[in-house]
């Protein structure tokens, strides 16, 4: 398929992922040039949501990129550029995790997603995607407003007052502000779906084990997961297909299920009722809204904005059905219950031995241990290491850790039970579009309960996305979340897709972009 006058003579910032990887087999510009371009946008920013760059690897990675292009030897995506959370270890940028304790830390090997988009993994060939450097994010994953990264905080292009929501603050604001086509990101509670909606661009978390964790640096590992973060679900089919794929050397838990060709799949029937014959047997797409998530606490232009999303769906064919998802306020509790656990157990590490910051001076080994840790890990990632050190304690781990571990198998089983009457699950992605920096900065537990809408899933390992669905009461993107059944991400990615197609909210960009 040629290209369209539009995108071809577009900015190189302004095009989609498949039209830069047009401009580039093309040779309209050469990944030197490509690359060239969005590095002076990034040098330019003043989100903050870059940690780092290195552009000697960048133009590294592009000459390499213009190499096999002219050999005729590119992946799907060759030259394109990316960048990466800063919980993707890689050789070629230092790794933070937004964290002191791993300042100027240095990985040797390259997480197996970032392979994937780049090289390839065991000499498979990847997609060819040069990267542009690493994307700011809350320390360790653990927050919802980027403002716990140890470094500075990012600001919301849409509203530099604002947050761009986190964990994956950094990667929502590049993309947005269009200083990267696409980035990564990682979902452990929400950390895509909710920065995405808070920066009006799409992400997705695929289902639990379908992507790497291989070189993720851990927060949760039972929750943690890869997923794509860019401007369309088109966008975002492309990257999910690079990403995916067992990883059974290197990831025990990833799943033994071959990657999709989601791109492909977009291709539904055409007409002015796509979703007429979208569900199960042919029938119209069933979209289930749990009726727990349409009342209280909502603002209420983001109750306005779903429900415009919802009534085009049905106007594309679809048919919108309640379903219920009982034990899913209790997923508050149980999150921070597990993810606190698991959290305390993986950053056993970091004890200023193996690897990033150690404190300078120290009386014996104890002592280093509790300056090294005391120094290198912020307010929020001690509270949490605290509450998993004691919900995993003898005798609180039956009233604790057991008990939230049971409330999460029955939250699963409510999806279940829901996915029996619908083929997808719609509802809001937070209860608010994004603060003010600095509000509720002392007040983790506002944080924590604004997750109500993402944890389920999360807890229940399936996959979900957020689309943009317009602009709320402050001129502020609002997301819709879209949660499948297990391995079901096509469904999402085409239900994404076919909005997207008739809508243009996912091509709004803040002002001055
Ligand atoms: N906001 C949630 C937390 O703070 C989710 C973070 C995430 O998904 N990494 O844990």
């Amino acid at each position: 398929e040629l290209p369209s006058m539009t995108s071809s003579t577009q900015e190189l910032h302004l095009q989609s992922l498949s039209e830069l990887a047009v401009t580039l087999q093309s040779k309209k510009a050469s990944a030197v040039e490509v690359a060239q371009h969005f590095l002076q946008r990034v040098q330019a920013d003043s989100t903050g949501a870059f940690l780092n760059v290195n552009e000697q690897a960048t133009m590294a990675q592009a000459q390499a990129s213009d190499a096999r292009l002219a050999a005729g030897k590119g992946g799907c995506l060759e030259g394109v550029p990316i960048a990466h959370k800063d919980v993707f270890v890689t050789r070629d940028f230092v790794t933070t995790a937004g964290s002191k304790i791993l300042a100027n830390y240095r990985s040797p090997f390259d997480a197996t997603v970032v392979q994937k988009l780049a090289n390839g993994v065991n000499g498979q060939i990847g997609a060819g995607m040069v990267t542009l450097g690493k994307l700011n994010c809350d320390e360790f994953a653990m927050g919802s407003g980027n403002e716990n990264s140890a470094f500075h905080a990012v600001r919301n292009p849409w509203d530099t007052t604002r947050v761009p929501g986190g964990s994956s603050g950094g990667s929502a604001a590049a993309v947005a502000a269009r200083l990267t086509p696409a980035a990564t990101g990682t979902d452990t509670g929400g950390s895509i779906r909710q920065p995405a909606s808070f920066c009006g661009i799409t992400g997705i978390k695929p289902t639990y084990g379908r992507a790497s964790r291989h070189g993720m640096v851990a927060f949760a590992s039972s929750l943690d997961q890869a997923g794509p973060m860019a401007r369309s679900a088109e966008d975002c089919a492309l990257l999910l297909t690079a990403m995916c794929g067992p990883d059974p050397d290197r990831d025990s838990t990833s799943l033994n299920v071959a990657s999709e060709d989601f791109s492909t799949q977009l291709a539904l029937p055409a007409g002015d009722k796509p979703l007429a014959q979208a569900g199960k047997g042919g029938q119209p797409l069933r979209i289930g809204v749990p009726a727990q998530w349409r009342g209280q606490g909502l603002q209420p232009d983001i109750l306005h904005a779903m429900t415009q999303a919802l009534s085009q769906c049905e106007s594309l064919g679809a048919e919108v059905v309640e379903v219920s998802l009982p034990h899913a306020p209790l997923s508050i509790p149980v999150y921070y219950i597990v993810c606190a656990a698991e959290a305390s157990s993986n950053l056993s590490r970091f004890d200023g031995v193996k690897f990033g910051h150690r404190a300078s001076s120290y009386a014996d080994l104890t002592d280093m241990y509790l300056r090294t840790r005391g120094e290198g890990f912020g307010d929020e990632v001690k509270r949490r290491i605290m509450i998993g050190s004691y919900v995993l304690s003898h005798g609180y781990y039956d009233a604790y850790y057991l008990q939230a571990q049971k409330i999460r198998r029955m939250i699963a089983d409510d999806f279940q039970a829901a996915f029996t009457q619908c083929d997808v699950i719609a509802g809001p992605v937070a209860p608010s579009t994004a603060w003010r920096l600095g509000d509720n900065a002392n007040d983790p537990l506002a944080h924590y309960l604004a997750d109500i809408y993402t944890l389920p899933a999360s807890l229940a390992g399936l996959p979900c996305m957020s689309l943009p669905v317009g602009l709320g009461d402050m001129g502020m993107p609002v997301g819709l979340q879209l949660i499948g059944n297990y391995l079901q991400e096509t469904p999402l990615l085409n239900l994404a897709h076919r909005f997207q197609q008739v809508t243009q909210h996912h091509l709004a960009k803040p002002e001055g972009v």
